[in-house]
């Protein structure tokens, strides 16, 4: 077994490390003897995401959002449309999940017509909403579990009718600070605001996003457990701090 990973805009989306989750992606799949793969796509060069099975896309500064427009324009939006519609399974932090919205509108003013594959838009504001964040969210079980992490936007996200959020906002903003949702759940797209980078501490979501995309690829798959005493002693580190 194996599966492809594509960092997406790694020279322009990638200002809070979100490439640590592929990182971690990558050592949870290698610890059950899963191979992988990684192709980094930059501004400029073709996007094919026919065998990709895991996408990332990190966030950045409203400036290197504004630069990647007519690359998008140039095809690169329409591939994207296309593979969310056929179940490609994405992690979009941030930025890049502004970006797969239908717009963002900076707090100066520039509109950034984006990709259009999710019900959601984006308008930017003069608070920066920045802290460490605790979300509540719901895994496919039914369970409730926790996410944390920290944030750093200006942007306030709405989500539309098509579309539902990843998690409630326990301790931060999310995706405006006023209707307690964070982050969008749409098909096999998760998008959130949470950088960190988002995985390394919250190792159930990882497993997650990696069972979404074994299952799309090879029908069923059972991930083994793996020994995440570490990782969640990290994870309730954070937990702890942030509520009392
Ligand atoms: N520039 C966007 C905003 O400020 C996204 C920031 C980010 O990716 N952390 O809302």
């Amino acid at each position: 077994m194996e599966l492809n990973i594509c960092h997406l805009y790694p020279d322009v989306l990638n200002l809070y490390g979100d490439t640590g989750n592929i990182l971690c992606m990558r050592r949870r799949l290698a610890w059950r003897g899963i191979n992988s793969a990684v192709q980094r796509v930059r501004v400029g060069e073709k996007l094919d995401l026919t065998n990709c099975d895991l996408l990332l896309i990190g966030g950045g500064q409203d400036f290197e959002q504004e630069v990647l427009l007519p690359d998008l324009r140039a095809g690169k939006s329409e591939t994207l449309r296309s593979a969310i519609e056929d179940g490609i399974c994405v992690l979009a932090i941030c930025g890049g999940y502004q970006m797969l919205g239908q717009y963002y509108e900076t707090w100066q003013g520039v509109r950034c017509d984006f990709v259009g594959a999710l019900d959601l838009y984006t308008v930017g504001s003069q608070q920066r909403m920045i802290g460490n964040t605790v979300y509540r969210f719901r895994k496919p079980d039914g369970s409730e579990s926790t996410l944390v992490g920290f944030e750093n936007h200006s942007g306030k996200t709405w989500l539309g009718e098509g579309v539902e959020a990843l998690a409630r906002v326990e301790v931060g903003y999310g995706n405006n600070g006023e209707d307690g949702t964070e982050g969008v759940h749409f098909k096999n797209v998760f998008g959130s605001y949470s950088h960190g980078p988002l995985l390394p501490k919250n190792p159930a979501f990882c497993d997650l996003l990696l069972q979404t995309a074994l299952e799309r690829r090879y029908g069923r798959a059972e991930l083994e457990a793996l020994d995440d005493s570490a990782e969640q002693a990290a994870h309730d580190a954070m937990l702890h701090r942030l509520i009392k």
